[in-house]
């Protein structure tokens, strides 16, 4: 297993408009973000987790999962899995999941509550381009879920959050990269080192 959470700064928390997704809180970093966490050429990868927390106006937050296993109905463009996310806000959400498709479930949690609950199945691992180097550190890597921030980055109070879960902080390149290739490297070097 694989995962990968991404942080929406000031992704929307309510439907949003499908013909513009940057004004839509950069909704379409997240959608980048989920397609290269999930699609192959023609197939979806197996075992591969993504969460989305969506931390914009106006009722955050609200975190969605998405499990590429029990995926259905999800293509690799942007608008398509916009379409996914928007559906998801549009739910009555409480702190439990909430089903809004096949494989995609969303609910209330707070980023704290999220990482609690994912700490108990996950090496949790921070991206920053400050971090060690993913490459030498890869095959010490065990069922991994990687952090990542959005074209902001992660804020001060989400970071503080995160040290507090996190096993280690990595670094895919010392240039600094936009999230979705964060996403494709991570796959990549995952990928040779065959962890599955
Ligand atoms: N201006 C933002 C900042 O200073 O944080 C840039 C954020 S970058 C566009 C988006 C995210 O990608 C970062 O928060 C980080 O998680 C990840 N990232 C970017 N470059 C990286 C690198 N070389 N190694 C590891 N993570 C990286």
């Amino acid at each position: 297993m694989r995962g990968f959470l991404i942080i929406g700064n000031e992704a929307f928390t309510e439907p949003f408009n499908l013909s513009d997704l940057p004004g839509a809180g950069r909704i379409d970093i997240l959608c980048r973000c989920v397609s290269q966490a999930l699609f192959l050429s023609h197939s979806i990868r197996k075992g591969v987790e993504v969460y989305l927390m969506l931390l914009g106006e106006p009722d955050p937050p609200k975190a969605i999962r998405i499990r590429s296993d029990e995926l259905r109905r999800m293509s690799p463009d942007e608008r398509n899995i916009a379409g996914h996310i928007r559906k998801a806000v549009g739910y009555k959400l409480t702190k439990d999941w909430t089903e809004t498709n096949s494989g995609i479930h969303a609910s209330k949690k707070t980023l704290k509550e999220l990482l609690t609950e994912l700490s108990t199945s996950w090496e949790i691992y921070y991206l920053r381009e400050d971090g060690k180097d993913l490459h030498e550190q890869v095959s010490k890597i065990k069922n991994p879920l990687f952090i990542i921030g959005d074209h902001i980055g992660v804020k001060r109070a989400e970071e503080d959050i995160i040290l507090e879960f996190t096993k280690d902080i990595l670094s895919v390149s010392r240039l600094s990269l936009m999230a979705e290739q964060c996403v494709a490297i991570v796959n990549y070097e995952l990928d040779r080192a065959g962890i599955i």
